[in-house]
């Protein structure tokens, strides 16, 4: 990929540039626990998006993205808003950096990824990170890596339309090879865990499928949530989240909220808990564990918090049939991927029967991608 985007600079510029990538991302185990306050646990993976940049000495932004084979160029101010979908990441973090009191002034760019688009890993926060990390050691802005991932976040907002957490971006500018990173999305404290598992593979099913329902019930999701919070509330008050809840407190309002209510927060709390279950696992080294959990917030996600669907239950139901160590949909849920958590001498096997039977019922195949936990955004 280096070299094609270098030849590309070359030959529309004329001159060498610095060149700089970040990565998508997985997150191991904590779904819907960012809007309840709770943990996620993220990583970095090995696809992400490279770019060459170069200071032109003007005010305007000149970019070729290789994968859509197409140059736009645009000036720094609000009213310079490009048409194309890609460029108004760039151009967003270049006006989120600037709203930050950053200095940006016009470059030339080539870049190009290796991200599958809207599979659910990220590829828009590789590319806002690439870029916010980049025009940050360029213009020496000494913004913080933290406000980084929040140019990202608030480039998707305000640039993309996308009402997103922090985890995308903060992965994609924190990840570091070997580890996966806990965020704790109230506090946002943040600690490193090691993840080497030697003897397995990571790899995700991507069903390509995505159902509608996914907006509404995300709502309702979160009026449940917020619903089980105020009960338990009323007893303890220091419960501002309801992941701040322990289980029993909620067994004392299992009168008091719909039984709906119960089995959502059920799920949250018993999620938070598998998090912190999953990093003392990652301690010791015990992957075993690791993939027991993951299988527990499969079945939450699928029977308590109800966000799976037909298509992740059957690839989850043949990962645990084959003895799978891990496996669990990954994501908001009502499609995208499965993470499997396998051992090297199941992958082959597993692989070839996920794609087999799964294409056998549901009348399409699924995508593989195989993910290793990498570095984050970083100069090359
Ligand atoms: P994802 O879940 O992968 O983040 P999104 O829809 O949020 O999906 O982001 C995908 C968008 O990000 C693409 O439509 C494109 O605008 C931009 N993008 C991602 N990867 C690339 C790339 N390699 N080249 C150009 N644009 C990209
Ligand atoms: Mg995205």
């Amino acid at each position: 990929m280096k070299t094609k985007i270098q030849e590309k600079f070359k030959t529309l510029f004329g001159q060498d540039g610095v060149f700089y990538a970040s990565a998508g991302r997985i997150n191991l185990i904590g779904e819907h626990t960012d809007y309840n306050g709770g943990y996620v646990f993220p990583g970095a993976i090995d696809c992400g998006i490279m770019a060459e940049i170069k200071l032109n000495g003007t005010q305007k932004v000149k970019a070729f993205s290789m994968d859509y084979d197409e140059f736009v160029e645009f000036g720094l101010g609000e009213e310079d808003k490009p048409e194309q979908q890609w460029a108004r990441y760039i151009f967003g973090v270049c006006r989120e950096t600037i709203k930050r009191g950053g200095k940006v002034e016009g470059f030339n760019t080539v870049f190009a990824g290796d991200v599958p688009l809207g599979a659910g890993l990220s590829s828009s926060a590789a590319l806002e990170s690439t870029f916010a990390f980049a025009l940050n050691d360029i213009f020496k802005n000494n913004i913080d890596k933290f406000e980084l991932a929040k140019i990202g976040q608030s480039t998707e907002h305000n640039y993309a339309g996308v009402k997103c957490g922090i985890m995308d971006q903060f992965a994609s500018i924190f990840g570091k090879k070997g580890s996966l990173i806990r965020l704790n999305c109230k506090t946002l404290e943040y600690k490193y865990f090691p993840f080497n598992p030697e003897g397995y593979k990571l790899v995700l099913i991507d069903s390509c499928v995505k159902h509608e329902l996914a907006s509404s019930a995300y709502n309702k999701r979160r009026a449940s949530c917020e619903n089980a919070a105020a009960a338990i509330r009323k007893n303890h008050p220091e419960v501002e989240f309801l992941s701040d809840a322990k289980r029993v407190w909620l067994d004392e309002v299992r009168e008091d909220i719909p039984e709906e209510d119960f089995l959502r927060a059920e799920y949250v709390i018993g999620e938070v808990q598998r998090v912190l279950d999953v990093c003392d696992a990652l301690e010791r080294g015990d992957y075993e564990t690791v993939g027991e959990m993951m299988y527990q917030t499969h079945f939450g996600m699928s029977r308590l918090y109800e966000v799976s669907c037909e298509e992740l239950d059957f690839l989850n139901k043949l990962a645990r049939k084959m003895d799978v160590t891990g496996s669990r949909v990954m994501g908001g849920g009502f499609g995208g991927c499965t993470i499997n958590l396998v051992k090297e001498e199941l992958y082959e096997p597993f692989v070839k029967a996920a794609k087999e039977q799964f294409e056998a019922k549901f009348g399409h195949a699924p995508k593989v991608y195989d993910v290793v936990i990498s570095d984050g955004a970083r100069k090359l």
